[in-house]
């Protein structure tokens, strides 16, 4: 029914009601037809895009971006990770190039990921000293890039069967033998060069065992960034295919965190922070902006989100298909992740967005 067919059925009825008034108006508010209050025209700031620009609260600056990286053996390779376009492994030399072109973009960081030769069932590839993670560390280390080296610290990309650390007979995974070799692994990783480790595990005590091995091995000042609320998502299924990481067996849910739970997050993080680690990190993004914005008024600690392989292909893929507008959608989504709380973004973006936000007003 349209509003002309309303008033004509109403017969007599005045024509003059198409906004009901609020039944308590606001004080200061007038109401009715034709009447705006004109201490509220909240589009006077929105009339220009110089206006818009003026007035914006959150804008996505290069160094706030981390840009994740997928490193195998070998030279000159790069081979792109079909699920997750633009995304490529690349072999330490080539990691080497793309970390100068994002230092060129003025990107903040970048997060590695190894894909070893072989794989055991202890996942002995994570920390050995020729690791090709350690070995790509070393080569960024060396180039002196202007660029935070944050290197993943956990086992699963390293065990034959794909879980995040060494199993009981029973097929659990051994929280404790982990978090030993996770302590192992981040030694190795900060004697590499890395600034920053970023246990991703969700084994209990793992920041603790961090913080012992790396002060035992010498290295007091490199930071821990702790993914404190790591849920089993659904959106990690493209990183899987990139970094070669899905379980033989089972799946994740025995230690990864229910994408229901909002409380258990916080106390995921408390006792991350308890157990000394430097900075916090949210993940999957999009999905848990309520528990990133609890967690920057709770905590004075910095805080990032991994806006995840599934967030960024969901994307790609709409776009792709011209559901999208690609470089909006992407620029909305981290937008909407630093305006949740986050202080800095992981995303498969980076680049993309670094030099977008260079052209931006
Ligand atoms: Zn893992």
């Amino acid at each position: 029914m349209t509003l002309a067919d309303a008033r004509s059925t109403a017969g007599d009825a005045p024509a003059t009601t198409a906004v009901a008034p609020s039944p308590v108006p606001a004080p200061g508010v007038r109401h009715g037809p034709g009447l705006v209050d004109p201490a509220h025209r909240l589009r006077r700031t929105r009339r220009t895009e110089a206006l818009r620009a003026f007035v914006r609260e959150t804008r996505i600056h290069p160094r706030n971006l981390v840009a994740p990286m997928f490193v195998q053996p070998g030279r000159e390779g790069r081979e792109p990770v079909g699920s997750m376009p633009g995304v490529m492994r690349v072999t330490p030399d080539e990691a080497l190039r793309d970390a100068r072109a994002l230092e060129a973009l003025g990107v903040g960081g970048v997060i590695l990921f190894g894909l070893p030769a072989a794989k055991d069932a202890a996942g002995t590839g994570g920390w050995v000293e020729d690791g090709i993670v350690q070995e790509t560390l070393r080569r960024l280390r060396d180039a002196d890039l202007d660029l935070v080296l944050i290197a993943d610290t956990c086992l699963c990309e390293y065990t034959d069967h794909g879980h995040c650390g060494p199993l009981l007979a029973d097929g659990r995974v051994d929280n404790d033998a982990s978090i030993e070799l996770f302590a192992r692994t981040a030694a190795s990783q900060a004697e590499a060069g890395a600034d920053i480790v970023a246990p991703s595990g969700m084994m209990d005590g793992q920041v603790a065992a961090i913080r012992d091995g790396l002060d035992d091995a010498g290295h007091a000042d490199t930071a821990i960034l702790a993914y404190a609320a790591k849920t089993a998502s659904a959106f990690y299924g493209p990183f899987r295919d990139a970094a070669g990481s899905t379980p033989s067996f089972g799946d994740r849910r025995g230690y990864q965190m229910d994408p229901a739970n909002g409380r258990e997050a916080m106390r995921e993080m408390d006792a991350d922070i308890a157990q000394g680690a430097d900075m916090l990190l949210i993940k999957p993004a999009m999905p848990s902006l309520d528990i990133l914005a609890a967690a920057r008024a709770r905590y004075d600690v910095p805080i990032g989100a991994y806006q995840v392989s599934g967030e960024y292909a969901a994307i790609e893929a709409a776009a792709e298909r011209g559901w999208l507008d690609r470089r909006r959608a992407h620029t909305e989504a981290v937008t909407s992740i630093l305006r949740a709380g986050a202080g800095f973004v992981i995303t498969y973006a980076a680049a993309d967005l670094a030099a977008w936000a260079r052209e931006a007003r």
